[in-house]
């Protein structure tokens, strides 16, 4: 079959699609009915079905493989950043997950409770996923080093019947505490958990609240040898909920079901990832974002593969310690951010050839736009197909990419790729709401029913659900997802931007995005950001922030103006002078969420001397002091 035979099933006839790409994973009991959209905009997958996640990710492989690799926690937040190691065979996580299991119901944790877990990236964090997982808790993963604020407007939406945490995460070597946070959290939320179960890495000193917090090993001496046998769920009962990253404001609690993200994670890994079991998985995101999720917990052991749970930085003890990951693990499949590949591409380039990385056949990129620089040169640096995939929390897998287990259909520089299995993804004007001709820009949306793994709804909200994703347009009833783009004539498309990024220059509207990426394609930027900034005369003019590759090139004065002038000139030849931003600003630091993705509003807001708004998100505080400096010079 070929891509173009395998989506049109997808679409035309969604029953067969589905009935057979939910033999992939093991049911308790049968589906009576593929999908009942019989409410819109809300669709429940594989009704009358009944699985459980943690038996398809686990359990099962137990059973097959149980002596094969399931879970490799690497770390290189050792005091010199010398790289130690744990690996789990399936038979052993099945071990380690039913006995976290057994200590969570000891706690009074029931089917349908929330667990809420702020963790760093340590296995523990892993078990505690799939051990809600096992017996029907609905687990809430919140990104830690969130501050004491996110943490607790989290809580207090999730109400959790516990917390699970740790004395304290690691970056860069040096522990950050985490206790001291979480009891600020607890303080400052109305709902309180029964208990808070936490893990001692000796690495901050913890002080224990009686009657409330617990301590991971002295529950797990006691629970070593229990037996917890999966709890069979619902395909439509919750299976967790995930906030989104909150780039452009108050984060959303996803909530997505059991069976069919299920299914949508067994298919995805075979039709994007070609997963194979018995293989070696290596995704460098974290367990906190829907990446982490999908693609370094549920999908890579729902294929049967090992997976990497990687807690360091990717420059520490050098920045060749992903490349020695994959060498020494022959990983076959790697995930990572384009964020994260700027980075390594400030780096001396032999640092990557000198290992081995004969294992690795694709190197999958996500989160952000992918500009073709860096795409050019990852791809080049490694060798391999670089694929790039579109997708949302909200989603949970990807919306647009290549199908790699399908066909050969080739990628296409700038572009993420085509529609996924179920994915009727259309472009609607922003204001006719009718469908944009080939590459006519508009909102990209998807046709309900959303295919099965995206969200069942906002948490507690359905209300918001509805307003927010489904009633953007008077013409239909279709999903936004608030990101601009367009199709080609080919059928590929291209993601310009979201949908409040967009910057009006003397009546002319413009994507931030187009600016940036056109400005990235000059070749001492390493990163750049572009925002609207009030102006009397042009309405908004664009302003852009760049971090040069080469700061030394950069250093005095003249040699910035001179680089602003390229600039200028880069942009006037692919864009035209209307796009040319009225001011380039050299920084090494840009403001982003701990996701990695740009926090334009708080960059405009300072442009325009107003209060950066919610900084909750925020990686490091010190980038904005950074764009001040810079405004002020
Ligand atoms: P919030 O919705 O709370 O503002 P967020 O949108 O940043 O937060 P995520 O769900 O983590 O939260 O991010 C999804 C968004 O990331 C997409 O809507 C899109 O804007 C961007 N994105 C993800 N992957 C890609 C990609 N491959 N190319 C371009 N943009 C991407
Ligand atoms: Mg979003």
């Amino acid at each position: 079959m070929n891509y173009e035979a395998f989506y049109r099933q997808s679409v035309d006839d969604p029953d067969t699609f589905w009935s057979r790409e939910a033999q992939r994973i093991d049911w308790h009991r049968a589906f009576d009915t593929v999908c009942d959209h019989a409410r819109p905009p809300f669709a429940r997958w594989f009704v009358g079905g009944e699985t459980n996640l943690c038996h398809n990710a686990v359990d099962r492989w137990a059973q097959r493989q149980g002596d094969t690799p399931a879970l490799i926690a690497i770390t290189t937040e050792t005091p010199d950043g010398t790289p130690a190691e744990k690996t789990w065979t399936f038979a052993e996580l099945q071990r380690e997950t039913e006995r976290t299991a057994a200590i969570m119901r000891s706690l009074g944790v029931g089917r349908g409770d929330r667990v809420l877990i702020y963790m760093p990236m340590i296995a523990e964090a892993v078990f505690a996923m799939l051990a809600c997982a096992r017996i029907g808790a609905i687990h809430s993963v919140v990104f830690g080093g969130f501050a004491a604020n996110s943490l607790a407007t989290r809580i207090e939406d999730a109400q959790p019947a516990l917390i699970m945490s740790a004395d304290a995460g690691s970056r860069g070597g040096k522990a950050i505490p985490y206790k001291p946070l979480l009891d600020e959290a607890i303080g400052l939320s109305a709902h309180k958990p029964g208990h808070v179960l936490l893990v001692n890495r000796h690495l901050a000193e913890m002080n224990l609240v009686a009657g409330r917090d617990v301590d991971y090993a002295t529950l797990r001496e006691q629970h070593l040898d229990a037996q917890v046998p999966v709890t069979w769920l619902r395909s439509d009962e919750t299976s967790y909920i995930l906030y989104t990253s909150g780039t452009t404001g108050k984060p959303k609690g996803v909530q997505r079901d059991v069976g069919g993200y299920a299914v949508a994670l067994a298919s995805s890994m075979e039709h994007i990832f070609c997963g194979r079991p018995g293989d070696t998985y290596f995704s460098t995101s974290d367990i906190g974002w829907v990446v982490g999720h999908s693609y370094i917990v549920y999908g890579p052991l729902i294929a049967g593969m090992a997976t990497i749970l990687y807690e360091g930085t990717p420059l520490r003890p050098d920045a060749s310690i992903w490349w020695q990951i994959v060498e020494k693990h022959k990983v076959a499949r790697m995930f990572s951010a384009p964020t994260a590949v700027r980075v390594l591409k400030k780096q001396p380039p032999e640092l990557m050839k000198r290992h081995d990385l004969s294992s690795l056949k694709a190197l999958y990129l996500a989160g952000e736009p992918l500009d073709e620089n860096t795409s050019a040169w990852v791809a080049d640096a490694l060798g391999v197909p670089i694929i790039d995939n579109y997708w949302q929390t909200e989603t949970g897998w990807p919306i647009l990419s290549v199908a790699r287990g399908i066909d050969d259909k080739p990628t296409r520089l700038g572009s993420p790729g085509v529609p996924m299995p179920g994915y009727r993804v259309k472009i609607l004007g922003e204001a006719t709401g009718t469908v944009c001709g080939a590459n006519e820009k508009g909102v990209v949306v998807i046709e309900g029913p959303l295919p099965p793994g995206c969200l069942q709804t906002v948490w507690g909200n359905d209300e918001r659900f509805v307003s927010a994703y489904w009633s953007n347009f008077s013409t239909e009833q279709v999903y936004s997802t608030f990101d601009w783009g367009i199709r080609d004539d080919d059928g590929y498309y291209f993601i310009l931007g979201r949908t409040d990024d967009v910057i009006n220059v003397a009546g002319h509207r413009l994507g931030t995005r187009e600016i940036e990426e056109s400005i990235s394609s000059h070749d001492n930027v390493s990163e750049v950001a572009v925002v609207g900034v009030e102006d009397k005369i042009k309405g908004q003019v664009a302003v852009a922030f760049v971090i040069p590759r080469h700061a030394d090139r950069v250093a005095t004065p003249e040699a910035k103006q001179q680089l602003e002038k390229e600039i200028f000139a880069v942009v006037d030849r692919q864009l035209g002078a209307v796009a040319r931003p009225s001011r380039v600003h050299c920084v090494n630091l840009l403001p982003k969420t701990r996701s990695g993705k740009l926090l334009r509003r708080s960059i405009q807001a300072l442009c325009e001397g107003r209060d950066p708004g919610d900084l909750t998100t925020i990686e490091d505080p010190a980038s904005l002091v950074q764009i001040r400096e810079a405004l002020q010079s």
